[in-house]
């Protein structure tokens, strides 16, 4: 489909933009058309536009609910680009609840979650990826994530797939034209110009591709899979990395049987850490069935990570686990408790599959050098001018990518080349919204919180 506009006369929508419970102030939000009138039915007088007005909303027959400042922003200029009437009041959930209910009253529904950005998305307010990036700025649990959404925000991803676009289309028309008139003598030059505007646009897009995937690692994390017999101090060294950083520390409890998660954040990429504990070898057929869902986990890992006591070798459990894993995922030995060796520590030994790190839980020693192997393991170079971007959003690079790499093969055939071109043009246009489906777009915006 290509975007839809909006509806000409749209239903006006209501609903508490701040978060439940109590705070000093409480929002209440209304977006659609002459709200003039509605704030009228509410503050008893017209409200002129952009506007902070100090006055008490009132029932329907006068009582005032609460009082506070009421703005009202006339349509275009507005966060939807619809008429919009913020109702600021105390931040009560019972006096805000009685707000709403008067706009509800005074002809609003009640907006679905997501609803006003999908509105500013409709209007043109924002593209799809901007809108995206409304519900990963609030969701942003680290400050690098929050910044990174940001310049989503900003529209610095969306400027660089529209820089992108408009270089294909260049080159499109280039070719196109070249099609519509092939009686037109064809320049041998011709094929050298295209193959050099398109390998220009695949750096390019790699660039761009390079950014999302560190934006995208921000906002998702990594998974790392925990192996190590009890006592090695993994505990410890879970609490070490996640020192005074923790952000998201979130222990899911659970049997031996079962999977155990916690997440924490090293330079504020988060890392989800699967402890294995249950990846022993076992008779017991409710183990085994527990064992199998750990090791099913541990198929998605970016990483596996073995810990071990730096006085003992890897023992035959340990190896039977490792080989028993996948053998894709990059993994490193680490060797606990150094501080426990009687000539000190060897020095660590990184190779290019495997890596082995000793170091000290207790102590602290080698904690640097594990976090820095951690984050080039899972594929973090802390570049700077990194935008948030999520998992749809790399699968289409990666798509329109895959596109650019054939349409390189078929330089020589127009047809075939413009066509690739075209296919690489869609998978872009999907990320800022120019191309997509109603039913991504239900669900991008049905993850929002209400009021958003
Ligand atoms: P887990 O069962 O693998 O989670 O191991 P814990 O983190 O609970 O640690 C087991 C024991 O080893 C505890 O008594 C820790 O204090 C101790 N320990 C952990 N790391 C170190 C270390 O680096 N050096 C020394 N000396 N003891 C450690």
């Amino acid at each position: 489909m290509q975007k839809h506009s909006p509806p000409t006369k749209p239903e006006n929508i209501a609903a508490i933009a701040t978060a439940h419970g109590r705070g000093g102030i409480g929002i209440v939000r209304v977006s659609g058309h002459n709200l003039l009138e509605l704030a009228e039915h509410i503050v008893g007088r017209q409200l002129s536009p952009r506007n902070a007005t100090h006055t008490a909303f009132s029932d329907a027959d006068g009582t005032h609910i609460d009082e506070g400042i009421a703005i009202y922003f006339p349509a275009p200029h507005s966060y939807t680009g619809e008429d919009v009437l913020e109702l600021q009041g105390h931040g009560g959930s019972a006096v805000l609840q009685l707000v709403l209910q008067r706009c509800l009253e005074s002809g609003a529904r009640l907006a679905q979650p997501g609803e006003f950005t999908q509105r500013a998305y409709l209007n043109d307010k924002l593209d799809l990826a901007q809108a995206e990036s409304v519900a990963d700025l609030i969701d942003a649990t680290t400050t690098q994530a929050a910044r990174s959404a940001m310049r989503s925000l900003q529209g610095d991803f969306s400027k660089s797939i529209h820089q992108l676009v408009a270089q294909l289309i260049d080159l499109r028309m280039l070719t196109e034209a070249m099609l519509d008139f092939p009686e037109e003598e064809l320049d041998a030059l011709d094929a050298n110009k295209r193959n050099f505007k398109l390998s220009k646009i695949t750096e390019e897009l790699d660039k761009v591709l390079s950014l999302a995937q560190q934006g995208s690692l921000l906002r998702d994390g990594a998974q790392v899979v925990l192996i190590g017999q009890p006592n090695v101090g993994k505990s410890s060294l879970l609490n070490r990395l996640s020192g005074e950083d923790i952000a998201l520390v979130s222990d899911i409890p659970g049997t031996t049987r079962d999977v155990i998660r916690q997440s924490i954040q090293i330079n504020g990429v988060p890392l989800h850490i699967i402890d294995t504990a249950g990846l022993r070898e076992s008779q017991d057929k409710v183990e085994i069935m527990g064992i199998e869902r750990t090791r099913a986990t541990t198929e998605r890992a970016d990483v596996i990570l073995l810990m071990l006591d730096a006085r003992n070798k890897i023992n035959s459990d340990d190896e039977k686990i490792l080989n028993s894993l996948p053998q894709k995922i990059p993994r490193l030995h680490i060797f606990n408790k150094s501080d426990l060796l009687q000539d000190g520590a060897p020095q660590a030994v990184v190779n290019k599959n495997e890596s082995h790190i000793y170091l000290s839980a207790k102590t602290g020693a080698g904690l640097d050098q594990l976090r820095e192997k951690l984050l080039s393991l899972i594929g973090w170079h802390n570049e700077g001018g990194v935008f948030m971007a999520r998992e749809r959003h790399i699968r289409a690079l990666l798509s329109a990518q895959k596109h650019l790499l054939q349409a390189a093969q078929e330089v020589a055939q127009s047809e075939l080349f413009a066509e690739e071109l075209r296919l690489a043009q869609e998978n872009l246009n999907s990320i800022t919204g120019e191309f997509g489906s109603d039913d991504l777009l239900g669900e991008i915006f049905s993850r929002f919180c209400i009021g958003k």
